[in-house]
């Protein structure tokens, strides 16, 4: 991982200047190709509990287009430590690009029906007699928002007044919450359609440190759910790679640069406001789109 490869892209565009509004995308994807983003910072705590703890395996879970599952893979790989990861739904014949990846990592894959992935501590138990050091889906957790606080050990972020990010378990968001300044908003752009529970996810993950943190989780830019990506997002992915170059992805980061842009045209932040996105990364995951719908 190097952090050195991480920039600050600032975002010069109409749209923006007519609101006298600045923003600047800060590009964690570029840390990795494929463990991009906010999933090392994430894991990070779960891996140095899990080596405390003298655990020689972990095992989480993930999808067979999953972030998580290929980060997992890669930094247990780097922390000396063997991987398992469960994977939703019955396997198809070729390996999805994730998991062939996952799989050079050194992870192992188990391939689980969509109806007991749901039954996570049925899962959990069955392998009760492994001794594996497990971490939750996406890194959802405490030790998981401990590591994405530390996304703002970067740089110096004092100068924003409002930090925007991609939103799957809140984890991250939580992260950015605890080491955010008082003075900036952070929001949140839930990629998923109508998990209002969201806010309470944040809230618990941010308890003990700040309780009663505030912050906003905006739900209106699921483009239809997770996964889903209909024609205007893939449109605007590609606009926004031709004139910014600044690749998107489908899942996340494509829906809160899409909020982004909605949102200042609609005049919901104040003149003079200085956004900083969070580009969490997940490029890797636009592999699992046909191949013409993106330019890059
Ligand atoms: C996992 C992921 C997120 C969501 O992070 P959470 O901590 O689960 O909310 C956002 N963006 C990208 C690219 C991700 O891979």
């Amino acid at each position: 991982m190097d952090f050195d490869l991480v920039t600050i892209q600032p975002i010069q565009a109409a749209w923006l200047s007519a609101e006298n509004i600045s923003l600047d995308v800060l590009r964690l994807d570029k840390i990795h190709p494929i463990v991009s983003g906010n999933k090392w910072f994430k894991l990070k705590y779960y891996l140095q509990e899990a080596v405390a703890l003298k655990h020689t395996t972990v095992a989480t879970f993930g999808g067979a287009w999953s972030n998580h599952i290929v980060a997992a893979a890669y930094a247990c790989q780097e922390a000396g430590l063997k991987s398992i990861g469960i994977i939703r739904g019955e396997q198809s014949p070729a390996l999805t690009a994730t998991l062939k990846l996952a799989k050079e990592y050194g992870m192992e894959l188990i391939f689980v029906t969509r109806e007991s992935y749901r039954k996570k501590a049925a899962i959990i138990n069955d392998y009760a007699t492994n001794n594996w050091f497990w971490i939750s889906e996406g890194g959802y957790g405490e030790q998981g928002a401990k590591g994405a606080s530390e996304i703002f050990q970067i740089a110096d972020f004092s100068n924003y007044t409002h930090i925007i990010a991609a939103v799957g378990t809140g984890t991250m968001l939580a992260g950015l919450v605890l080491s955010a300044g008082n003075h900036q908003k952070v929001i949140g752009i839930s990629s998923m359609k109508g998990n209002v529970s969201l806010h309470e996810e944040v809230l618990s993950l941010t308890a003990l440190q700040k309780p009663g943190a505030t912050f906003q989780m905006i739900h209106d830019y699921h483009f239809g759910g997770y996964g889903k990506y209909p024609k205007p997002l893939i449109d605007f992915i590609n606009d926004v790679h031709s004139n910014y170059r600044l690749p998107l992805d489908i899942i996340y980061t494509g829906k809160t640069f899409y909020a982004i842009k909605d949102l200042v045209t609609k005049k919901f932040f104040e003149p003079a406001s200085k956004l900083l996105m969070i580009h969490s990364g997940g490029l890797q995951g636009n592999k699992s789109l046909p191949r013409e719908l993106l330019a890059f």
